[in-house]
């Protein structure tokens, strides 16, 4: 029996900012890893904004790949550009960067445990036990930075994800241009219900991708986008995978002591699919909030971080719910009365990619 002030489940780049941050409050962490190495293993475009990663802490710089100065949006015929001076967001090396959160962890004080396996989860007096990997872990808290499939989740008994995409992404060599932007493709034929994209990683090689509301359509959704870019399957690099993207946070993210952070909550803006920037804010609130709660107050993680974040993710919502659901005629025309109207402009001059508008945070 090993004992500590809190667990932590899942050692990819939520859980290792969230450990992080518990251990830089004074806190003892284990934190748990099913694999034998840390990280997503790549199944993620990585494409995180600069201000996400600057106020996360993390040494990210040696993890970029390319810096991103704004996007193309195409609808089926229309399209307009944001370009921004300053980079955006960057494309990151996703394991790198995954290994460099548990490493600072690590640094701070957290104890790693890898080919830990979160097994079984139960409560007596007032303590979670929870058994992974042959040890038993005894703790006051335990938190789940466990993903989509996340074990803490099903254990605790807490609400389905209310919406989520199914998602193919592969490297290929394309030369994109311009090369310092992402390109997004609302077409339903392409994506239905959500997007295509290609991310730059260099000068030769992007990621090409897309997510869809409708699994069944992933497929042929795929074949029409290479075919639309000019690739097949020769020009691929590797990096394929498909994989699922919680799109709105569970109604409910805290029980007693037991908390979900990052995707296994569904912290996830639905109008990109991006997870790192919000999972690593949520994960400061959830150390503030332990923090507090070994100071002898209530747990109030939930309303911390919905007090900070919730409408964000309401306002992601909207965007996404009258957007993506529209015809592709519908689409041409939004894209269009956007384009005549300013909206370029106004991306580029008070957009944000995770608050939407400027000093939101
Ligand atoms: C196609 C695609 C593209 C994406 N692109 C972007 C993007 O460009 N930008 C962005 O911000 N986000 C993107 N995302 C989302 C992003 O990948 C997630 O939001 C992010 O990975 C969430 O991190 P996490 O640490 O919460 O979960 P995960 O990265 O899923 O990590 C969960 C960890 O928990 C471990 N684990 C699970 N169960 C157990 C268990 N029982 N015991 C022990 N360990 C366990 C896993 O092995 C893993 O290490 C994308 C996702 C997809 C699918």
């Amino acid at each position: 029996m090993r004992n500590f002030d809190c667990t932590i489940v899942g050692a990819s780049c939520v859980g290792g900012m969230t450990a992080k941050a518990f251990a830089a409050k004074g806190l003892d962490v284990a934190l748990l890893e099913e694999h034998s190495q840390p990280g997503k293993f790549n199944k993620c475009t990585a494409l995180v904004s600069r201000s996400g990663l600057e106020k996360s802490g993390v040494d990210f710089r040696p993890t970029v790949l390319k810096e991103i100065h704004g996007a193309v949006i195409h609808g089926p015929r229309v399209s307009f550009s944001v370009t921004t001076k300053k980079p955006v967001a960057f494309v990151l090396d996703r394991q790198a960067f995954d290994e460099k959160c548990v490493a600072e962890a690590q640094k701070q004080g957290v104890e790693l445990f890898l080919d830990s396996r979160a097994e079984s989860l139960s409560k007596h007096d007032g303590n979670w036990n929870l058994s992974a990997g042959g040890n038993d872990f005894h703790s006051k808290v335990v938190v789940g930075c466990d993903g989509l499939s996340s074990f803490v989740a099903r254990e605790g008994g807490f609400p389905a994800f209310p919406h989520f995409v199914s998602a193919w992404e592969a490297e290929f060599s394309y030369a994109q241009a311009p090369a310092d932007k992402v390109h997004v493709f609302l077409d339903q034929a392409l994506a239905q219900g959500f997007f295509a994209w290609t991310v730059p990683v260099d000068e030769t090689t992007a990621r090409v991708g897309l997510a869809t509301i409708n699994p069944s359509a992933l497929n042929a959704g795929k074949s029409r986008l290479l075919q639309k870019l000019g690739l097949s399957d020769s020009n691929k690099k590797g990096r394929e995978f498909n994989y699922s993207i919680p799109l709105f946070p569970r109604e409910q993210t805290q029980k007693d002591t037991l908390l979900l952070v990052g995707d296994a909550a569904g912290q996830v803006k639905s109008t990109t699919g991006g997870g790192i920037a919000f999972g690593g804010y949520c994960g400061l609130k959830a150390a503030d909030a332990v923090e507090n709660y070994f100071k002898g107050n209530a747990l109030d993680y939930e309303e911390r971080w919905r007090g900070a974040f919730a409408k964000t993710f309401q306002l992601h919502w909207l965007l996404h719910s009258h957007l993506f659901s529209l015809p592709n005629y519908a689409l041409d025309m939004a894209l269009g009365f956007a384009k005549l109207s300013g909206v370029p402009f106004l991306l580029e001059n008070f957009g944000d990619m995770d608050f939407i508008f400027r000093n939101r945070a």
